[in-house]
């Protein structure tokens, strides 16, 4: 599983679950952001980019 901003592949919790969060574009399509990606961008600058 990769970001979908920066392409940096996401590691899995040993619960299988990816850190990161997903989050839904302006379409309405579900992407996943890295936590990096959450931290350097506003949930408004994401949606633009997702
Ligand atoms: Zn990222």
């Amino acid at each position: 599983m990769k970001c979908d901003i920066c392409g940096k592949k996401i590691e899995l919790t040993f619960l299988n679950k990816p850190i990161g969060s997903y989050m839904r574009n302006s379409k309405g399509k579900k992407k996943i952001v890295c936590s990096d990606c959450q931290r350097t961008h506003s949930k408004e600058e994401l949606k633009t980019k997702l």
